[in-house]
């Protein structure tokens, strides 16, 4: 492999950092292939970039516009997945773990886009929660909504996941529309770099909406303001200098952090071993500490069982240990390639050293290690470590020290309680999973446990096939934790875009509102409609345009046929006296599906046209009953509009069903399909 002199990506343009550059070396073989540095780099110039050139550029574009962008970028990486995988090998990485950080980034961008254009409408203000009303008469109400903020998000990056560590990162942000500065982790940030360069090759994106820093950040931080972020992911060591820098206090710059963390999982007190459960533990504990060399924010550092199960696991584990072939992470049949550089496993010994003071090594050497493959006498090659102390509350390192690397430690608990008490003495954990078949036992562990862990896998044996393991991010859910793990939050679907967005919570009419979202707010002015809505084409149809229907008369004889007709004959429709003892009516009185089916025979305009499907009802209230005699009419309003594809859109309507004296007696979201 020819050697390679890493760039920054600032204000458009690639540049080589000035001076000496840091050398980069194989995990592989020890030999040098890269080389990185960002002196010269005008960081002052890349944060302006990003704020006058990138973000209004991106600001301009809708959320769908945006998440459109993530899924040409995923497609764009996919289709040259291959010069990453080859990259990769000299991370140190197997097929396996490559595939991790590669497809599973492509993943992220993919799966952000898809819950982007459906969670989020074709619109660059996202509403939050329902209006307030604020006055009596409903003249003053209030909104929450979220805005892109108007700055950069830095995102500092670990070394471990170059590729998905920096998707997961910018898929939300950018969706948020929000431009990024990239600092990778170092010793891998070639493959970052490639990665980055195939999203500039793409142009998908508008200028300035990501710039790549290839080594150290300068003096970056010292020109962020308050409308900036800085997402980071490393050692607590690292967040705690950085959180602490002048500029971020002064302004209040966001901060999300996710740090290291002593994840937990516990092979629970019904998993004997004769039961999957057991087997599912020992599986995933070997597999926590080898994918990846166990350089995993979220592997499994320590493993919690019932104090007699302690030598049964011990020997399951290092039976299936005994079975990792570590090596060449390009040779067929090698389970476990190497540590990410030469630092890293200096670091990792040293972390051993200090586990080694309070718990006995009972699996590998830390020195020595069986490597298959020629030539990798200075790879960065290490045996997996599984130390043993049996006696965890008196053993402080092991809740505290992270060895970043293929590490564990068991340990046995007296009683479920109290291995929820170690659990939580990691002090605050990305993720921690539970080897159960008991919903009681399982509750007890969201109870005691939750607040100390970001995300709780329960792994049985009805859900083993499919789990996605202790150990993976996802997505859709919530990665981060409190306390150690650095108390940020990551991903989640959705909640992952607020991140890099203001609440704001805005007062004022109605009206004036519902033209500021976009969206029929209830108690704004509606345009009463000249055609029936159902005529006109989804561009045509604006938010508040509504129809009101005629009234129609509701007759005992409609309740008995629609009774007679669906087979629902409950008493409060058939049933004088039965209905008049319940609480909540005065007599017989209409079904509520009776009501909505008179209330779409009112609203619908039969003949073919824009309308193409009902596809659902949202927030249905039955609020008031209608007794035989009693009216009904209905006003059908247009509240919002999402385009779904090119050819069709959904349009959201609000429908308000009255009785004779103009009382509300149902109200709902009216969902349709309509032709553009
Ligand atoms: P690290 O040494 O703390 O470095 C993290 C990042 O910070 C790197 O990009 C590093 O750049 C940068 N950095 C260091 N000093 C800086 C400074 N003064 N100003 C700006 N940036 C600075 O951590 P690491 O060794 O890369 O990663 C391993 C650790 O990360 C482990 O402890 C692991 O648990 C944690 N981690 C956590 C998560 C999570 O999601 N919670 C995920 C992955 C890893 P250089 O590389 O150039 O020094």
């Amino acid at each position: 492999m020819s050697m390679i002199r890493l760039q920054n990506y600032a204000a458009n343009k690639w540049i080589s950092g000035e001076g000496k550059l840091a050398p980069i070396f194989s995990a592989v073989n020890g030999q040098q292939i890269a080389e990185t540095g960002s002196d010269g780099i005008d960081f002052k110039k890349m944060a302006e970039h990003a704020r006058k050139v990138g973000g209004p550029a991106l600001r301009k574009m809708t959320f769908h516009e945006r998440a459109f962008a993530l899924k040409a970028l995923a497609t764009a990486i996919m289709a040259r997945k291959e010069e990453l995988y080859e990259l990769s090998y000299s991370s140190g990485a197997t097929r396996t773990d490559s595939w991790i950080d590669i497809e599973g980034g492509a993943g992220t961008l993919f799966s952000f886009s898809s819950k982007g254009r459906r969670e989020l409408p074709n619109k660059r203000i996202l509403m939050d929660g329902d209006l307030e009303v604020l006055g009596k008469t409903g003249t003053f109400v209030g909104q929450h909504v979220y805005t892109s903020l108007q700055g950069v998000a830095v995102h500092i990056n670990a070394f471990n996941f170059p590729v998905w560590g920096m998707l997961e990162k910018l898929a939300p942000t950018l969706l948020a529309g929000v431009p990024c500065i990239v600092k990778p982790g170092s010793s891998t940030a070639y493959l970052a770099e490639a990665a980055f360069r195939i999203m500039i090759d793409s142009k998908v994106l508008p200028e300035g909406a990501i710039q790549f820093i290839a080594g150290s950040a300068g003096d970056l931080l010292d020109h962020l303001t308050c409308q900036d972020a800085i997402s980071f992911t490393g050692s607590a060591r690292t967040s705690m200098k950085l959180q602490a820098h002048p500029v971020v206090a002064r302004e209040s710059v966001r901060f999300v952090a996710e740090r290291d963390s002593l994840n937990a999982s516990i092979l629970g007190p019904d998993a004997k071993p004769d039961t999957p459960e057991f087997d599912l533990f020992v599986k995933e504990v070997v597999k926590e500490m080898t994918v990846k060399a166990g350089q995993k924010c979220t592997a499994i550092r320590r493993a919690m069982v019932p104090a007699n199960l302690m030598d049964e696991v011990q020997k399951a584990i290092s039976a299936r240990l005994d079975k990792t072939v570590i090596g060449d992470p390009r040779l067929e049949g090698v389970r476990m390639g190497a540590l990410a550089s030469q630092d890293q496993l200096k670091d990792v010994r040293a972390k051993v050293a200090e586990l080694a003071q309070v718990a006995k090594i009972v699996y590998g050497d830390p020195n020595s290690v069986k490597v298959q493959g020629e030539n990798t006498a200075n790879g960065a090659f290490m045996s997996p470590i599984l130390l043993r102390t049996d006696d965890p509350w008196t053993a402080s390192a092991v809740h505290d020290v992270e060895a970043f690397g293929p590490v564990s430690t068991l340990m046995p608990y007296k009683d479920f309680d109290d291995a929820i008490a170690l659990a939580n003495r990691g002090m605050g954990s990305l993720a921690i999973s539970v080897f159960t078949h008991d919903a009681e036992i399982a509750q007890e562990a969201v109870l005691g446990a939750g607040a100390y862990h970001g995300r709780m896998v329960f792994i049985d044996r009805d859900c083993a096939k499919e789990s996605t393991g202790h150990g993976s991010p996802l997505p859709v859910l919530v990665h981060g934790g409190p306390g150690r793990a650095g108390g940020g939050e990551e991903m989640g679907g959705m909640r992952g875009i607020k991140h890099y967005m203001q609440r704001t919570a805005l007062q004022g009419s109605p009206t004036l509102l519902a033209g500021v979202v976009g969206t029929y707010l209830p108690g704004a002015a509606q345009t009463p409609a000249t055609r029936h809505p159902f005529r006109l084409k989804f561009g045509e149809l604006e938010p508040g345009y509504t129809v009101t229907t005629p009234a129609r008369e509701i007759t005992i004889a409609d309740i008995e046929h629609f009774a007679e007709f669906t087979g629902d004959k409950f008493y409060a429709h058939m049933d004088e006296e039965a209905a008049k003892a319940n609480p909540f009516f005065p007599g017989r009185v209409a079904h509520g599906y009776l009501l909505l089916s008179f209330a779409a025979g009112l609203f619908v305009d039969p003949a073919p046209g824009p309308v193409l499907a009902n596809y659902g009802l949202d927030n249905l209230r039955f609020v008031k009953p209608v007794a035989a005699g009693e009216s009904i009419h209905v006003t059908l309003t247009v509240k919002s509009k999402t385009t779904r594809k090119e050819e069709y859109g959904e349009v959201r309507w609000f429908v308000q069903v009255y009785n004779q004296a103009d009382e509300l007696v149902a109200t709902y979201d009216l969902l349709t399909m309509n032709a553009v």
